[in-house]
């Protein structure tokens, strides 16, 4: 930063602060020093540090110094630093200026080893993103309802003392936390989980009877939750061919209302055929499912991948696939409700239900992008589907 920006910036930043500013935004540096001489320029005013009218400050590439004798944010709420230089001391010093403190996030602060984190009643979420020199990390917050841990070295036991300690926490993501292994997550309180990408993962227990919506990426795991039946459910795993674990970790997540199945190649959902006879389909009663392929569909067959997804929920009202980029087709389907099921069909001997070829009624199809699919598509369901009474295509071009 050139001196003229400097005082320029420290001119804008006491006018606002006269001003009372409710919120600040504040980014002083880009990701690199400009020089080693400029460090100063990068401090953070301390003007800023007793200015009671702030009440959400987002301070990004910035230095605390350890010199700053008052910080007093007596009204501050919401609290982001990103990529600031601190030590531990300023640190505290700055958290025990911040009594109203609700939301707080720490990303790439470097010098920061230690974050110890008490006596705020009202803190309500916290959020830890990678800092490459933290080694303790400790909170309590009595009212805490939102934790996201990025990259962050926490054990199984420090994830289950924590929990067992904020009673209170509806909203858990855990990313890239590369210490957990077997997690036990017990709540009455959660709502939301995810877990992406902890690589060591291999078994996660979820006693959470409120739990709405799960987000999971990363490999398979030895997978148990008795939770009720979840709004939505989204998930990532690396690539890999749909086989038994998988299916088997499918069948855990306990027919969701919403299945989001986000694939690099269409392979990774596809099970095979000598799977699918020896296999009741995992997600029987899914009635929503939405596949996003993050490949170009090249010279795949649609009616091929319709047929693999129908396996897992072969009972879908809506089903929506897309391509990277260049295709999507959803598809609505209905069903007659008075078929029962009498007789033993191949098909779906395994399952509880009649699957869709004995009582599916309409299509519905809506293709974006891509070519023509009318053909297979009509011949693959008038083929398949017992009583169909009704094949609507649709074709249309990408805007
Ligand atoms: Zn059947």
């Amino acid at each position: 930063m050139r001196e003229s920006d400097y005082v320029l910036a420290r001119g804008w930043l006491g006018y606002a602060i006269e001003c009372n500013v409710k919120e600040l935004n504040l980014c002083l540096k880009s990701y690199f020093y400009d020089s080693e001489a400029a460090l100063d320029s990068y401090a953070v005013p301390e003007s800023i540090l007793t200015a009671k009218s702030i009440i959400e400050f987002y301070l990004c590439g910035a230095i605390f110094k350890s010199c700053y004798s008052d910080i007093n944010l007596s009204s501050l709420r919401k609290l982001v630093l990103k990529r600031v230089d601190m030590n531990d001391q300023i640190f505290r010093t700055l958290i025990s200026g911040c009594p109203a403190l609700e939301e707080i996030t720490i990303g790439q602060c470097y010098g920061l080893k230690n974050i110890h984190v008490r006596s705020l009643p009202r803190l309500m979420a916290v959020t830890l993103l990678y800092n490459p020199e933290l080694e303790i990390f400790k909170i309590e917050a009595p009212n805490l309802k939102k934790l996201l841990l990025e990259s962050t070295i926490v054990t199984d036991k420090w994830l289950h003392d924590f929990l067992s300690k904020h009673l209170l926490i509806e909203s858990l993501e855990l990313r890239h936390c590369n210490m957990l292994k077997r997690i036990k997550i017990s709540s009455d309180h959660l709502k939301s989980l995810t877990i992406c990408h902890c690589a060591k993962l291999v078994e996660a227990n979820i006693i959470t009877l409120n739990l709405d919506r799960l987000k999971y990426s990363g490999d398979v795991i030895s997978f148990s939750s008795n939770a009720r039946i979840l709004s939505e459910v989204r998930l990532k795993f690396k690539i890999a061919p749909l086989d038994l674990k998988k299916i088997e970790f499918l069948a855990k997540l306990n027919h969701p209302k919403l299945l989001a199945w986000n694939t690099l190649r269409v392979e990774s959902v596809i099970a095979l055929k000598e799977l699918r006879e020896i296999l009741p389909s995992p997600l029987y009663n899914v009635k929503q499912l939405k596949l996003k392929v993050n490949h170009r569909r090249g010279c795949y067959e649609i009616f091929k991948l319709v047929d693999a997804l129908l396996w897992i929920s072969p009972l879908l009202e809506t089903l929506f696939i897309e391509w990277r980029m260049d295709e999507n087709i959803s598809f609505q389907f209905s069903y007659e409700d008075h078929i029962y099921k009498s007789k033993k069909h191949n098909c779906c001997k395994l399952l509880p239900v009649l699957c869709w070829r004995h009582c599916l009624k309409t299509v519905k199809i809506e293709h974006c992008g891509g070519t023509i699919a009318k053909e297979t598509l009509e011949y693959y369901f008038s083929t398949n589907a017992e009583i169909l009474e009704s094949f609507e295509y649709c074709m249309r071009m990408h805007v």
